[in-house]
């Protein structure tokens, strides 16, 4: 079982009070001497700091407002992060719960959280001196680390699975300068070729299993927090989201771990967190179900929600304890009702593609269970925006009506 408490010893690799330290063995490794994304018994790594900030550290906008908990003063930046934090009056009285905000990361420059990730991640790549950047991805993954790769102007390759990847996130890739390398397979089989490329030292990798990328991603945790006290006065007690790789839920828990280590959290304050999966790609939930230590890999994984049609969550080893010390849970929900949440949220004027909609109809679903009760403040994070899967979006929304050019008989149709 992983330990993920974070010591008060810094170790000798340390360099200006950051390292990387394995999660399983606690085997400490300098930053940036040479590149590694995994231990030496290929354990996965996380940056660890002398000290956490509070947030009275924090100051500025975006990402780079938490850089104090960051491993670097500034990143390759679009900019990034300050996203909002919407108020949905009638969907929270719908789903029933004391409050309910939206963190809408469909705001971010590329459309989607993944900018967080690439802010630090490609800075890393700067700082290691590599020329080649590399990712698998399910399409947001791609978008982001194409823009952030040209704006470094470094080479960027991609490998996505053959037809399984919506049409905004491909054309993000491919006007930003990505080489764009489709493979016959799924996600976790690109993920796959894409590890044994950078294990040979071909090109240095950008998904999640890099743990600087989830670096970025925990200051969606601090805005959420900091956001939600300054409204409210208080931290939300949960904060639902949809899963893939789980690198999300592995930063959100990063980012409470080193809230409590600052002293400007307490443990019980952590907000509980709650992973929704697709039914068709839930690997996450059958190991919370069966409280497994470890996921299993599912091999044939479908859903529309292509973002999380994933099979092997690669941070499943961070994520998990998360969700159990937290008191959280994971939940799978039909492909149906993901598009029926993406509908209730476009009729609450936030556009959202689907896997984004899968918090919310996990929310749903754990709310009628009586698992979320109604005096609890909930954050659903909605990850991409509506725009990078237009098909899903045509497919879910009103059809065009055709009418004759001609006022009076447009006005005649429409009544
Ligand atoms: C990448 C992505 C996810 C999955 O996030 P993980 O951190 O891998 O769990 C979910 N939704 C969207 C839109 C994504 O792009």
């Amino acid at each position: 079982m992983a330990n993920l408490q974070l010591s008060e010893r810094v170790p000798e690799v340390a360099e200006d009070g950051v390292w990387l330290e394995c999660i399983e063995t606690g085997e400490t490794y300098a930053p940036f001497e040479s590149i590694r994304y995994t231990s030496d018994v290929d354990g996965l790594l996380e940056v660890r700091y002398a000290d956490y900030p509070g947030f009275d550290a924090f100051s500025g906008r975006g990402v780079w407002r938490y850089a104090d908990a960051l491993p670097f003063e500034e990143g390759v930046s679009v900019p990034e992060g300050d996203t909002p934090l919407h108020h949905v009056p009638r969907l929270e009285s719908d789903v029933g719960v004391r409050s309910l905000r939206i963190k809408h990361e469909g705001m971010n420059p590329t459309g989607s959280f993944k900018d967080r990730g690439m802010t630090v991640g490609v800075q890393a790549a700067r700082r290691l001196g590599v020329e080649r950047l590399v990712c698998a991805s399910t399409g947001n993954t791609s978008a982001a680390l194409a823009a952030y790769g040209a704006r470094a102007g470094m080479e960027t390759l991609v490998l996505l699975p053959a037809g399984k990847v919506a049409a905004g996130k491909v054309a993000q890739a491919s006007l930003h300068g990505a080489r764009i390398l489709e493979v016959d397979g799924n996600f976790d089989d690109c993920l796959d070729i894409v590890r044994e490329l950078a294990e040979r030292g071909e090109a240095y990798l950008l998904n999640s299993l890099n743990p600087f990328r989830l670096e970025g991603q925990k200051t969606i945790g601090f805005e959420i927090l900091e956001r939600f006290y300054e409204d409210e006065g208080r931290f939300p007690d949960r904060i639902v989201l949809p899963v893939g790789n789980a690198g999300n839920t592995a930063a959100l828990y990063k980012a409470f771990r080193e809230l409590v280590a600052a002293g400007a959290l307490d443990r019980s304050e952590m907000p509980t967190l709650t992973g929704v999966q697709a039914d068709g790609a839930a690997p996450m939930v059958e190991a919370i179900e069966n409280d497994r230590d470890s996921v299993q890999r599912w091999t044939d994984v479908e859903t529309r929600a292509t973002a999380i049609r994933i099979g092997n969550p690669v941070n499943a080893p961070k994520a998990l304890p998360g969700i159990r010390e937290t008191g959280g849970t994971a939940v799978a929900v039909s492909d149906r009702k993901i598009t029926d949440a993406q509908q209730s949220l476009a009729e609450n004027g936030i556009g959202v593609e689907p896997a984004s909609a899968a918090s919310v109809a996990g929310l749903r679903k754990l709310r009628r269970q009586g698992v979320v009760d109604a005096d609890e403040d909930v954050v659903c994070l909605t990850t991409g925006h509506l725009l990078k899967d237009p098909d899903a979006a045509v497919a879910a929304g009103n059809d065009p009506e055709p009418v004759p050019n001609d006022a009076d008989a447009v006005l005649d149709h429409v009544v």
